[in-house]
């Protein structure tokens, strides 16, 4: 079996000690003679499951009491309507950072359903730095604050978070969810889809402070209103059973690693042996400012685009695959999320240093 080093974006590498000990427990989960598949949510052995995953979660992120976590489906996509359904109902005013195309749909989502105002936007340079913010630019009465914290498509992450003050921040943090520690008491609300950084796709978490909850509009569908979700513990209707299994062991694989310290100093280790032959190279170069830089998403160019689709092509022969960029912007990107092993990275620069060697 050959197994290969996979640079996706999304739905992306998982740990292989996690899909091993799946295969294992596949037909046989723990003694209840079926798999994980086939059980009942409401049953015992399944509310262990959700119960753990929703413990680990809380120890590794270290969320405070005060916050609930959801696991929900949808995908991130749907928290952008829900988001304004829940909490855009006091002024009925947002203020958001356009940094890439998921802030941007986030803001468009919102526009539905209240006033949004765009306070800073890097979409001058496509989107490759995170904009200065300007306090005077925000809107004091808003009902929160959006930001995207780690930009997938182009590689840029928040090193330092907004002042909003009393305004409450809210950020999707899809691409970036566990990579390192956050203090989550600094936003009223984090969330992600899971099939980047925490387990296939189908799942959403969400981690909402309490006094957030409870304000949504009359005309919230029942499954986008965060505090009937809150109010049955995830279980208002049947979850992503499997992929919650799967999320609940990839927690596990971390806490057995050291938790988000670890594997943020494997993550920062991953990334400088990439930056740091971008940053040598005479061929490849990182297309973000490096103040900005995502230890998550590494997108990088060569002066042509012949060479990209040579590149590209002769990495997946190689078994690197999925380093294609985003449509959107084009070139390369590796996606290096905490399941790419160092070895992984290490090997891809080995093969970009002989690719540059015999192509120029
Ligand atoms: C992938 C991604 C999304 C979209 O997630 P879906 O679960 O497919 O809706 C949103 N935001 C960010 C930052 C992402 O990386």
């Amino acid at each position: 079996m050959a197994r290969v080093y996979n640079f996706s974006a999304g739905p992306s590498m998982l740990p292989e000690e996690v899909l091993k000990k799946a295969a294992a427990e596949m037909l046989d989960y723990e003694g209840s003679g079926q798999s994980v598949m086939e059980m009942s949510h409401r049953s015992k052995v399944y509310d262990s499951i959700i119960k753990g995953a929703e413990q680990l979660l809380r120890e590794l992120m270290n969320i405070p009491d005060n916050y609930k976590v959801l696991f929900l489906q949808g995908g991130a996509s749907t928290q952008f309507a829900a988001i304004p359904l829940n909490f855009m109902n006091k002024n009925g005013k947002a203020d958001f950072v356009i940094t890439g195309q998921w802030a941007k749909k986030a803001y468009q989502e919102a526009q539905k359903y209240g006033e949004c105002k765009a306070v800073a936007s890097s979409a001058d340079k496509t989107f490759s730095y995170i904009p200065k913010l300007d306090k005077n630019e925000f809107t004091k009465d808003a009902d929160y604050f959006y930001i995207c914290m780690n930009n997938t498509i182009y590689g840029t992450v928040y090193h330092e978070l907004p002042d909003t003050g009393d305004v409450p921040l809210i950020a999707d943090i899809s691409s970036c969810f566990l990579s390192e520690p956050i203090d989550v008491s600094k936003f009223a609300m984090v969330y992600g889809g899971a099939q980047k950084n925490v387990a296939p796709a189908g799942l959403t978490i969400c981690i909402i402070r309490e006094d957030m909850l409870g304000n949504a509009r009359d005309i919230t569908p029942t499954m986008l209103n965060y505090q009937i979700m809150a109010d049955n513990d995830s279980l208002y209707n049947t979850p992503p059973c499997y992929t919650i299994y799967i999320c609940k062991l990839v927690l596990e694989w971390l806490k057995e690693m050291g938790g988000l310290e670890a594997i943020k100093e494997r993550n920062v280790k991953k990334a400088k042996i990439l930056y740091d032959f971008l940053d040598n190279s005479k061929m490849f170069k990182g297309t973000v400012v490096p103040e900005d830089r995502s230890l998550m998403n590494v997108p990088f160019v060569t002066d042509s685009e012949e060479l990209n689709a040579k590149f590209i092509k002769e990495a997946t022969e190689a078994g690197f695959v999925n380093l294609k960029g985003h449509r959107s912007v084009g070139g390369m990107r590796a996606s290096i999320y905490n399941a790419m092993p160092v070895e992984g990275v290490e090997k891809l620069v080995e093969f970009m240093t002989e690719f540059e060697k015999a192509n120029s």
